[in-house]
Order: C-alpha cells, then structure tokens, then sequence
C-alpha cells in the first residue's frame, strides 16, 4: 500500500460514514447524552500500539460505532442542557469534509489565497449582522481562550513597545493590571498568566445584583492600583458570563476605559451572537468602541467547533505583537494578508468555510429564527421554575440559560441545600437523556439549564423539568 484510498473504495466508505452522519442527526436520541463510564474504560479497550499492518476501512469504522460512540457525551444531543449548549450543524459538519479534503493551511495568503479573502468576508457578514462597525478587523482562531490572549497582548504591546525585545523582567516596569468582573470566565486569568503579568493581577470586581461591572467600582478600582503604583492595562468586560450569562455595562466601561488610557477587551463569545436578532441587537451597545471583541460562532451560531471570531480596531497592534517572518516564509505578494501575522499558531485551518456554510445554508433570517426559539423555550423553563414554589430561579435570564436551584421553604441551611442540589443534579443526569451542568451563584450551588442545540425542542426541556422535579421529591425523600 503505496498509495491513499482510492476513488472507489472512498465513495463507497464515504456513503457509510454519511449514511451514519444522516442517522445520528435523523435520531440523535438513540444515544444517552451522557456515556455510563468508568474512567480508562475506553483506553482499555484498545490495543496499547498502532498496527503494523494495514486494517480494513469497515473494521475501523466498526470501532468508531461499537468504541467511541457510546462512550462519547454528545454534544450534538438535543438533550444536551449542560455548559453553553451548541449545535455541530449539518452544513457545517459537511464543510468540514471539504475543508479535511483540501486540507489546506493558510499561513500565508499565497498557501491559501481563497481561504484568506474568504475568512476577511465572512467575518466582515458576521461583524455586520452583530452590529460592529466596519472598522473592526476579524480573524478566525480556535477558540475564546486564544482570541482573548491575543487581544491582551496586544494591549500589552500597545503599552509598552519594548516587551518584545526585552520582555518583562529584570527591568523597570510596573506591574500590569487587568480587570474583569468575579464572573469572568477563567481564559482572562490564562491570558494574563500565560503573558507573564501574573494571575495576583487579575482584578476581580464584585457585582451588582444583576452580576454586572460596577463602572463606578471600576474607575476607583483603576484610580487606587495607578496611586499604589500598579499599571493598569486592560478591562474584560463580558457580554454572556458563564455562570449566568450576565451583560456588563460595556458603554460605560468604554468611557472609562478612554479616559483611563485602558485597552477595553470585550468577552461575547456566547453573548455576541445574540446580537443577529434585532431585539437583542443592544447586548453589544458600546462594544463599538471597544478595542477587540470575541464571539465564537462554536458556541451559539451552530458551527461545529472550532471557530472563533477575534475582532480588533487595532490590526496593526497584532501584527506588531504577533508578526515574525522567517526568510522561508517571506513572499512577494504585496498588500495581501497573511494570517500568520494575528496570532501564535504559524498554520491556519480553513475554519471559514464552515461558517460561510452556516451563514448562507440558513441566511440571517433562519438564524434568528432559531436563536428567538431557544431563548423562548429558555424563557418557558424559567416560568416553570418562578412558578414552582419549591424552586428559586437565582439570575436574570437575558439569553437561552437559566441558573436556579431547588429550594423548598422551610429550614433547610446552605450547606445541606447545596448537598441536595448536586444529588439532584446527579440524578437527573443518570437518566441518559438529558445532561445540565451546575455553578456557583453567589456562592451557592446552582444548576443550570443552557439551551443552544437546533435540535432541542419544547419536550425535552419539559423532559428536564420532569426529571428535575421527580428528583428532587426522591433526594427530599433520601435526605
Ligand atoms: N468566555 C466565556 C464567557 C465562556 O463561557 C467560555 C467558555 O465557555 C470561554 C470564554 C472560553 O471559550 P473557548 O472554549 O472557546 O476557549
């Protein structure tokens, strides 16, 4: 076997792998959402080395469907309520084959002259659906966690010229700092340790009672550190916390952040979609003036991770921070982009392609549609949990998650109210058909409902609720 697998064979495999595509999608409910598993139980089951010799196509995929699939928590389940909820969808899973297929890497325009310019118009649709002005330059990256360390260092870089050359030690620099709120996800205190300034330097801002900024915390938080002889460098404000999916103030935070000198870096990874649907269009008020933006077309906009929508007003800044050509990578093209220059990664995927399917295999129109629908059936569950008196929703729910807890009346402390919950919450989740994740509000245990997957209907979120009740009436009983 000198050679790949030929024509033949791969149209005749192909139909078997899209035939198994077209069932999983057709009757996604024919798997458990959630495996039963041992932990090393897959590893077991398979040969501690590769084979020496080659083994046949239906044999590998028969491992795929007796291995892998069962042992899988799916994601692409409709019963799948846990994290931020998300959709592999079919045009995006089929763009993925051609993009396996071309295989191309766009390091450069000149090794990807058509997945380059297609990744600066997709980007330009997206930034106008959501609302962004056209001076934000986008780029693709893998995933929220890269984009937001990108965006900090480059406002690393726009403060301090000379941290390229020299870095950040045995000199005179202040420390940096950067603010977010308590509710930030955890890739703004990765960034900041993975650029050196340190994670002591996250400053975590407590919260309103809507788990919003404080500007006015804020601006003495920023004024305080500058008199004790701190540098401060960035705010994260974020449009879709994790826990709760809470909006901070980003108009004035942008105000703030302008008279500070600060970089604004603003977290819509889940929120930002929400800005496609009109009524929603004002979740990112402000982010106009922001110096970068995240929002991952993976979490709420149904392409299959990973794909992750980086946007700057400050494309120069990145490429001073990121750009680095070796003499093997230099080329005579003139005013072209070479996507190398915005990031850490030399080799770029073609992830455009997938979202170019997605945007145009629904149009803006079908995507509004679905993203409306999951925060309808989001507002239905949070009825039913206002209306039960022995449930306590714990936030707002200005998009598709409902953060809440079972909370009979009567004297029950925290701690035990806890312990009930995360029985609760295990026990829903053995039943295989749906799976919810749980955080922590304020300090108390919450479980949380996130509704993301186009497949998700009225009846499994009322599956949910039964489950959830019948649960909780057996752990009271058990408790
Ligand atoms: N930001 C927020 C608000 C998130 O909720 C998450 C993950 O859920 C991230 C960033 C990190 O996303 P990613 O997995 O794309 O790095």
């Amino acid at each position: 076997m000198t050679g790949d697998m030929d024509a033949r064979a791969f149209r005749e495999h192909g139909r078997a792998v899209i035939d198994r595509i077209a069932d999983y999608l057709a009757d996604p409910e024919a798997v458990s959402v959630l495996p039963a598993l041992r932990p090393g139980a897959v590893r077991d089951a398979l040969p501690p080395e590769a084979p020496a010799s080659p083994e046949p196509f239906e044999r590998i995929l028969r491992d795929f469907d007796r291995l892998i699939v069962p042992n899988t928590t799916h994601w692409n389940h409709p019963g799948f309520f846990a994290y931020f909820a998300t959709t592999g969808s079919a045009p995006g899973i089929l763009a993925e084959a051609l993009i396996a297929a071309l295989n191309v890497n766009a390091m450069l325009w000149r090794t990807g002259p058509a997945q380059t310019e297609l990744e600066e118009v997709t980007l330009g649709w997206l930034r106008a659906m959501i609302g962004l002005p056209a001076s934000f330059h986008g780029v693709i990256n893998d995933t929220a966690s890269s984009s937001t360390l990108y965006a900090l260092a480059a406002a690393r870089e726009a403060a301090d010229p000379e941290i390229r050359g020299r870095g950040m030690t045995d000199r005179d620099l202040p420390h940096f700092r950067v603010y977010c709120s308590e509710e930030a996800h955890s890739s703004v205190d990765k960034a900041v340790i993975t650029l050196g300034i340190g994670s002591d330097n996250v400053v975590h801002l407590p919260t309103d009672d809507d788990f919003r900024i404080v500007p006015e915390v804020l601006r003495r938080a920023v004024r305080q550190d500058r008199a004790r002889g701190f540098r401060p460098l960035a705010v994260v404000a974020t449009v879709g916390t994790t826990g709760v999916t809470a909006i901070d103030p980003v108009p004035a935070i942008a105000e703030i952040c302008r008279d500070e000198g600060l970089w604004l870096h603003v977290d819509a990874s889940y929120g930002g979609s929400a800005a496609i649907v009109p009524e929603l269009r004002h979740v990112l008020d402000g982010c106009d003036r922001a110096d970068s933006l995240v929002v991952n077309p993976h979490k709420w906009l149904f392409v299959p991770i990973d794909c992750s929508a980086a946007y700057t007003r400050h494309p120069e800044i990145m490429r001073r921070a990121f750009s680095l050509t070796p003499e093997y990578l230099t080329t005579s093209a003139p005013d072209v982009t070479n996507l190398m220059d915005y990031g850490v990664s030399l080799g770029r995927r073609f992830r455009a392609l997938k979202l170019w399917f997605v945007l145009r295999y629904f149009g803006r129109d079908g995507i509004v549609e679905a993203l409306r629908e999951h925060c309808r059936l989001a507002a239905l569950f949070a009825g039913w949990v206002d209306d039960a008196p022995d449930f306590q929703r714990l936030a707002p729910v200005p998009f598709s998650v409902v953060a809440f807890r079972y909370a009979p009346p009567g004297e029950m402390n925290g701690e035990r109210l806890d312990a009930l919950n995360r029985a609760i919450l295990e026990r829903v989740n053995a039943a295989g058909d749906v799976f919810l994740s749980h955080t922590s509000v304020r300090g108390r245990y919450a479980i949380r409902l996130a509704i993301g997957n186009l497949r998700t209907r009225e009846a499994h979120v009322g599956r949910a609720w039964d489950l959830l009740r019948s649960a909780a009436e057996a752990a009271t009983a058990g408790a």
